[in-house]
């Protein structure tokens, strides 16, 4: 999930500026964070996390449960109250102290870009290029918002005042996923707290590392005790108690779709708090014969096999114009054959392990799937090495729109690559899914480009380029993809209560 345009796969032009991880052999965070405090958790437990390039453990993390999230929501809640320091803060202090935060997150880049590789096997220099770019990005983005939130003032008759004001929605939880897990941090904590809200965020259990070093940094930016507080725990235990906790506000989720489905029954059966939801993709990616083909293969595959394809963005049905699908796949084999996959640490690598055990082997089985439905692998399809959670980039042609792989979101390095003869088939089979996060268009016909995006039912639609996003653009899904919008200004709307108070003015009106 490239954001904000940086370099091509992460890397700089200039190979000699290669950053190199940093030797990290102790990890300081491992506590929850309520209050601005290190806290162990009520029962005691913790969890260990793991490096899955390796296989090995990386710490022990305290493990937050129910009893923990109620000690978090009420720092939250007192943090929210009236006359709080938080609530006393001057607007343009709140976006200072977001400057401040990403002020510090760039100062430590080196560091959270290490610890996030070590976590999740990303590449390091993927990492430290576009995760960590985007996460500073997101957090001057909504800096710059704290003191342009206002509301209007309606005319009505001359005897009433009648104006808006927006505040926060008050305590807003916040559940993430290990695909992005400090850009995810950043996506939910920077528009709650420009718009004055506190949080409660679980990270998730594979990857709480960075988000707790976020602790550490929220504190030393000035942000007061409880405004922002961190859980890191289990789905059905801490996740769950944030879903359905009577003292928060708002929950905005980013995963799978069904968890998505518990996290809305959860919220209506308790006491009905606001929901975003950020959930899975079956993202059509659409090649017309009449585009730059060598773009649209690249493209494409940074599409499918980014972040090794655990991205709800992948590019993961590939619709190919039948003049041009022969070349399109050939061009793609020999492009995935090129990719280099291994260490993390190492800079010339951009292609990692799986998060886990259970992700490696749901993508195998897919692709098992795959060749017993008839589709034709082209390439990859098998582990590589035999030490830690490798996935060869693989490439499946003949895939027909029946197929599990065609179907099911395979969140893995499988790319599958699909034929169509004209624009209306490809439109209604790009349309034909329960999904609808994003979609892309590979044309040089302007026409096209703007008949072609209209159609489709997607959140967001790249044209001519793939997993461009901005703090500045809207993201989010339609159909099972989600509800609601993230970053840009329309996630203001997400955060904000909106107030009508209409003042009557008793003025004594001549006739
Ligand atoms: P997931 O279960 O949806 O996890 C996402 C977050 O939700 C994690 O923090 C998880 O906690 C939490 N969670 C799980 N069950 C919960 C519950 N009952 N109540 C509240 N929170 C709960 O995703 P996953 O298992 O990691 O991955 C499974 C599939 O989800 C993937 O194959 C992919 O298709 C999809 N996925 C999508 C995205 C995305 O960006 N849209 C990201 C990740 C995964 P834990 O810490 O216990 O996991
Ligand atoms: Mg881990």
């Amino acid at each position: 999930m490239a954001q904000n345009g940086t370099a091509e796969n992460g890397v700089p032009p200039n190979p000699a500026a290669l950053p190199q991880p940093c030797k990290l052999t102790h990890i300081t965070h491992t506590k929850l964070f309520i209050n601005n405090e290190w806290q162990s958790s009520v029962k005691g437990k913790t969890f260990l996390t793991f490096n899955p390039a390796t296989g090995c453990e990386i710490c022990e993390v305290e493990e937050a449960d129910k009893a923990d999230v109620d000690k978090a929501v009420e720092a939250a809640r007192a943090a929210m109250r009236r006359a709080s320091p938080w609530r006393r803060m001057d607007v343009s202090s709140r976006g200072r102290l977001l400057n401040k935060l990403a002020d510090l997150l760039d100062r430590d880049r080196t560091l959270l870009a290490t610890m996030e590789s070590m976590d999740s096997g990303k590449p390091f220099l993927q990492s430290f290029f576009i995760d960590l770019e985007g996460s500073i990005k997101t957090l001057r983005y909504y800096a710059g918002w704290a003191d342009k939130i206002h509301g209007k003032t309606m005319p009505v008759d001359d005897n009433f005042m009648c104006f808006t004001k927006h505040e926060p929605v008050g305590v807003c939880g916040a559940i993430i996923p290990w695909n992005f897990p400090l850009l995810m941090f950043t996506w939910k904590i920077a528009p709650a707290l420009c718009c004055g809200n506190t949080v409660v965020i679980k990270p998730a259990e594979q990857t709480p590392l960075t988000a707790l070093h976020m602790g550490a940094l929220i504190k030393e930016a000035g942000f007061p005790p409880g405004v922002v507080n961190i859980v890191p725990g289990f789905g059905p235990t801490a996740g769950a108690a944030i879903a359905s906790h009577m003292g928060i506000d708002k929950v905005a989720f980013t995963g799978s779709t069904e968890v998505g489905q518990l996290i809305k029954e959860a919220a209506a059966r308790s006491n009905l708090k606001r929901v975003t939801l950020e959930l899975g993709g079956k993202n059509p990616c659409i090649v017309f014969a009449d585009s730059d083909l060598l773009l649209a293969v690249q493209e494409a595959q940074k599409g499918a096999f980014y972040n090794q394809g655990q991205c709800c963005t992948a590019a993961s049905r590939v619709f190919v114009e039948e003049r041009v699908y022969d070349e399109f796949v050939r061009l793609s084999v020999e492009s995935a054959e090129k990719i280099i996959a291994g260490d993390p640490m190492d800079p010339r690598t951009s292609h990692g392990p799986q998060i886990n055990q259970q992700q490696f082997d749901k993508i195998l089985e897919l692709v098992e799937s795959g060749k017993k439905e008839g589709a034709k692998l082209e390439c990859g399809g098998l582990a590589l090495r035999d030490k830690g959670l490798f996935i060869q980039p693989t490439v499946f042609s003949d895939v027909r729109d029946h197929m599990r792989l065609a179907k099911e979101e395979v969140f893995g390095p499988v790319q599958c690559i699909l034929k169509f003869k004209s624009e209306e088939e490809a439109i209604e089979r790009a349309n034909n899914s329960q999904y609808g996060l994003t979609a892309a268009v590979f044309t040089r016909s302007v026409e096209r480009a703007v008949s072609v995006s209209s159609a489709l039912q997607a959140g967001t639609v790249w044209v001519n380029c793939y997993n461009a996003l901005h703090a500045q653009a809207p993201f989010g899904g339609y159909k099972m993809s989600g509800n609601g919008r993230e970053l840009g200004e329309y996630a203001l709307a997400e955060y904000t209560e909106v107030k009508t108070v209409t003042i009557k003015l008793n003025e004594k009106l001549s006739v």
